[in-house]
């Protein structure tokens, strides 16, 4: 989706929001794989204990578990530019300036493509005291109006190996 749109406003979604399915760089075969809640996940709770890596291209399968830890299980922390779970590269990305631009899905990248070309940026309604949009934790360089032209670009290569 190419959108033009002058305002944006931030929905108030966290990046968790976005990490019901990632796209990585599959390790067996270098193409775009999706990781996803483990389907046999036996409880509704246990969709963020279990993740399962699923290859369309070549049939790589890998699970992740969340370890151990006393009596608890311990989550990854939701960031880029590799994925969270399996550490692989993320399939969206690719460098801008000397940073790196990434997204999960194209969920994800279709919100950042919105934000980038609005020329007037909402606050979206509060979410909670303690925890950040997806859009608030963008880093400054995101943020830069002068960035606008390389990110857009930057953007549609990504959109490109949607196709
Ligand atoms: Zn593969």
């Amino acid at each position: 989706m190419r959108t033009s749109g002058l305002r944006f406003r931030d929905p108030s979604a966290g990046l968790a929001r976005f990490a019901d399915d990632i796209l990585v760089g599959c390790p067996a075969c270098a193409g775009p794989a999706s990781v996803r809640a483990d389907p046999d996940a036996d409880r509704p709770d246990a969709t963020w204990l279990r993740r399962r890596l699923i290859c369309a291209g070549c049939g790589h399968t890998a699970e992740w578990d969340a370890p151990r830890h006393g009596a608890g299980r311990l989550l990854p922390h939701l960031t880029g530019p590799d994925d969270p779970y399996f550490g692989l590269p993320l399939w969206l990305r690719t460098d801008v300036r000397r940073h790196v631009l990434w997204a999960y899905n194209a969920r994800h990248l279709t919100l950042l493509e919105q934000y980038v070309t609005a020329e007037l940026r909402e606050r979206g309604p509060a979410v909670s005291c303690c925890s950040m949009t997806m859009i608030e934790q963008l880093p400054a360089w995101m943020k830069a109006a002068k960035h606008r032209p390389d990110l857009l670009r930057a953007i549609h290569r990504l959109q490109d190996r949607l196709l």
